[in-house]
């Protein structure tokens, strides 16, 4: 039996505008889809007991993400923790992110937020150039995401501010301007993410046009060291490969995830696991909604791991840390010897230099980092 999720991750699929670079599983331009979700929402919720029941799940970390949770704006997010405290029980010094875009974030939303136990909210910034912004089909201005950020940190939430770099036409040096006014605006986490051509996705589609072009490599690569480099001499600790946190604000509800705990997950094309097998809904707002009004639940995909499986997942997200992973507090966790599940791997990386490993710890370099995303099938080549 494993231990109750003490972690719930929350998919609202409602966004004004879809971004040219999207692919996340929402619907732009529907709202009146929101009465709908709710009702989906309070089904699915179901899965869970009641808060007055002894079972009930008390909850360490809560996650709202989306599509964009703020488009509910002050009203609905309300409506939407109404809804979840039926459900779930937060425990002192519960850490609870909403993901928000700048336009949204006005006093009352700032207020709703408040009210509703908020206590850092997750800004999709990108960038705070106007051209970047321009050329990331985002519908926002570099003015409201400061803003935006003044108006959280006035209100004392932490705040994440997710930065993309790699954009089309995007030079190393609006990347650094974009590092610098990031730290000038005193937010205590970054996440940096290089853009990604998704297949489907308009930007996709202009690309093959000819009318986009993504950065070359050695460009994307000097724009992620810069950013490494800048964060870090502003006293940012890099955590994990994207994400960059202030001593003492990392974010705890993705530490759950890389430390493969269980945890729960609703709405569309949220995935939960148990330990062993993840779950994901269906991606399609509207088809997941059918279904679980209809039924309860609306299931895209089931991966049931073998333990072997889920050591190897254990293994991708624990190098993917800066702190690495430690051999016996891997058995620990998973049973399996990391050498016996990737040894070869792992010293071929070391003789590469994008890791080190010193008997006990295992930790990629800056370089290895850089490259972690093709070093993984090494891992499961190892098999
Ligand atoms: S706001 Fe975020 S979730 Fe919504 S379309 Fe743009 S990138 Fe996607």
């Amino acid at each position: 039996m494993h231990a109750p999720p003490r972690h719930v991750y929350v998919h609202v699929p409602f966004c004004r505008h879809r971004c040219g670079y999207c692919d996340f599983a929402l619907v732009a331009g529907r709202d009146d889809l929101i009465d709908r979700y709710f009702a989906a929402l309070a089904r699915e919720l179901e899965r869970l007991p009641p808060v007055s029941a002894a079972a009930c799940l008390e909850l360490a970390t809560l996650y709202v993400g989306g599509g964009t949770p703020s488009h509910l704006g002050p009203d609905g997010l309300r409506r939407l923790f109404d809804l979840l405290r039926t459900r779930l029980v937060p425990v002192a010094g519960a850490e609870i992110t909403v993901e928000a875009n700048p336009l949204d974030v006005t006093d009352a939303f700032v207020a709703a937020a408040q009210e509703c136990g908020v206590t850092r909210v997750s800004l999709g910034g990108q960038s705070l150039d106007a051209a970047t912004l321009r050329a990331l089909d985002r519908d926002h201005a570099p003015d409201d995401v400061r803003a935006a950020v003044g108006r959280l940190r006035d209100a004392h939430l932490t705040v994440n501010l997710d930065l993309m770099t790699a954009a089309p036409g995007q030079t190393r040096a609006a990347v650094e301007r974009d590092l610098d006014a990031a730290v000038a605006l005193d937010v205590q986490h970054v996440s940096v993410y290089c853009l990604t051509w998704e297949k489907g996705t308009a930007f996709d589609a202009a690309r093959r046009r000819g009318q986009l072009a993504p950065v070359d490599d050695d460009l994307e690569r000097a724009m992620f060291e810069t950013a490494i480099d800048r964060l870090e001499a502003a006293g940012f600790e890099h955590y994990e490969v994207s994400n960059f946190a202030r001593p003492g604000h990392r974010c705890r509800h993705n530490e759950a995830y890389w430390d493969l705990r269980p945890w729960e997950a609703f709405g569309p094309g949220a995935a939960r696991f148990d330990g062993r097998t993840r779950i994901t809904n269906h991606r399609s707002p509207t088809t997941w909604m059918k279904g679980v009004l209809a039924g309860g639940e609306c299931v895209g995909d089931v991966d049931a791991m073998t333990a072997a499986a889920a050591a190897r997942e254990r293994l991708v997200v624990g190098l993917r840390r800066r702190d690495g992973i430690e051999r016996r507090a891997f058995r620990a966790a998973s049973g399996h010897e990391i050498d016996a599940l990737a040894g070869p791997a792992i010293a071929r990386w070391v003789t590469q230099r994008f890791a080190t490993d010193d008997g006990n710890r295992i930790r990629l370099t800056r370089d290895g980092l850089l490259v972690s995303d093709g070093l993984w099938a090494d891992v499961l080549a190892d098999r």
